[in-house]
């Protein structure tokens, strides 16, 4: 333990008292599904009365159950049922909920101070997860980080240092891409509704070219490649472009994997062109894949990474990591952000690695995986509703489609969804056609709760076909 703590560069040792266990939610919850209501219960439909009262209608939910404590496996709502979850709060949580040691350093941080600016006077846990960043992400190549608040400011500022490094203006992006919500990233973003319809006009400069969907375009990976880069030196030109923005294995787009080759051939074109190489692991990183970062599954060694979601535990903070050359080249004053960086969200941050390095938290992704695939591809072989079985590590998903075809079918997708919520299941979608249920299922999730929610999952396709 010692040795890790200075691996991650902390110089204080930090006690903390640990609380009535039995009050808290974390780890020490009880790892069991238990419905004692419908879902929802009363008080999650009294209190979603009032949200509707109260909260614009804009933002949406998937299940309306409200939460009292969550941990481990499972999210217990306020009418006393305990649910499994297969969806991390969208692969926030990978080290569990209120994990012990992003409590414990949280609490130690809020408590000595919450936020100066690290632009104004600075503290030492923005060094460090900058320090760790550049160590875990992918490639040996000298590293630097800035640090922000959310997934999508991540994206837009590895296109403001991207334009400023290469002196360049066009920004590519992918079919079936997700970037974020800002002006900038629902640009990026390829689909309409729900993200960017009525909410025009978008920044220019934004080229979409086609991904490597190997269920639907039957391409190896080069001659998905191949495509793509005759697009963009036919309609946009090598010497426009500062940057290649792509997911490695596409999120809200429907958990697509590209075919091997890929990544890589995009990767080699960028460094022959001079464009930057971005990768947004902000879905796919921090283990999630089974690796630290999704990249490292074909050695591709990005120029950008950005990072957000499982950095931190559950606690908002997102990061631009890669060549320190590349990094240093906005002025000074040009990046930041009043909250970027924020103390409280970098210890959770520092707690959040450690507890992926104590407990191997990669190799037990890889082990989810495994189950998640056999599992789900036994089922596909009774429900022939089940298209295709992909994904990797803990991000698995099955597209849906109408039997003996590749046509998405989004109404049983949604169907089998609220089954499995009815049975105290949270599983998310997801797809360009809605078509896709994707499992997200925190990496520290008992043995005998995946087995029950993939049983669960199975009963849902017999009850809705
Ligand atoms: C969620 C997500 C984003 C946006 O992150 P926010 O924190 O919601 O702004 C960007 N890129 C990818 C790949 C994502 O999954």
């Amino acid at each position: 333990m010692a040795q890790e703590l200075f691996a991650l560069g902390f110089r204080h040792s930090i006690v903390v008292p640990m609380t009535d266990s039995t009050a808290s939610g974390g780890p020490s919850l009880p790892q069991e599904r238990r419905l004692v209501t419908s879902i929802p219960g009363p008080r999650s439909q009294a209190l979603l009365e009032r949200r509707t009262a109260s909260v614009a209608a804009g933002v949406g939910i998937t299940l309306p159950v409200f939460v009292e404590r969550a941990g481990g496996g499972v999210i217990a709502d306020v009418d006393g049922n305990s649910l499994i979850d297969f969806g991390s709060g969208i692969a926030v949580v990978g080290v569990g909920n209120a994990a012990e040691a992003v409590v414990a350093r949280v609490q130690e941080q809020v408590a000595r101070f919450t936020h100066t600016c690290f632009m104004v006077t600075p503290y030492d846990v923005y060094v460090d997860v900058c320090e760790a960043l550049g160590r875990l992400t992918p490639g040996h190549h000298e590293k630097k980080s800035a640090l922000f608040n959310s997934g999508a400011e991540a994206v837009e500022n590895a296109v403001k240092i991207s334009r400023s490094h290469t002196g360049r203006q066009a920004v590519v992006v992918f079919d079936h891409g997700y970037h974020g919500r800002t002006n900038l990233t629902m640009a990026l973003t390829a689909k309409n509704m729900p993200y960017k319809h009525g909410f025009g006009p978008f920044a220019p400069e934004v080229y979409r070219v086609p991904m490597s969907y190997p269920f639907h375009d039957g391409l190896e990976g080069a001659a998905a490649a191949q495509r793509a880069i005759d697009l963009i030196d036919k309609q946009v030109g090598a010497a426009n472009v500062a940057c290649v923005v792509i997911e490695p294995i596409q999120g809200e787009g429907g958990f697509i994997v590209p075919a091997p080759g890929f990544l890589p051939a995009l990767a080699d074109w960028c460094r022959q062109t001079g464009a930057v190489f971005v990768a947004d692991e902000i879905q796919t990183g921090f283990c999630r894949t089974g690796d630290w970062f999704a990249c490292d599954d074909e050695n591709v060694v990005p120029d950008l990474v950005t990072t957000a979601k499982g950095i931190a535990g559950g606690l908002p903070l997102a990061a631009v990591t890669g060549r320190a050359e590349i990094m240093d080249a906005p002025h000074v004053g040009g990046l930041g952000g009043t909250y970027g960086g924020n103390p409280v969200a970098c210890a959770a941050a520092l707690g959040a690695i450690e507890t992926m390095q104590t407990h191997d938290l990669a190799a037990r992704a890889r082990s989810i995986g495994e189950v998640m695939r056999s599992r789900l591809t036994e089922m596909a072989d009774r429900h022939d509703v089940i298209g295709d079985v992909r994904g990797r590590g803990a991000m698995m998903a099955i597209e849906l489609v109408r039997p003996g075809t590749r046509e998405p079918d989004a109404a049983v997708t949604g169907a089998v969804a609220r089954a499995c919520h009815a049975e105290g299941l949270v599983v998310l979608t997801c797809g360009t056609y809605g078509n896709v249920l994707r499992f997200l299922p925190p990496l520290v999730m008992p043995d005998h709760l995946l087995d029950e929610g993939l049983t669960i999952l199975d009963k849902a396709f017999a009850s809705t076909s």
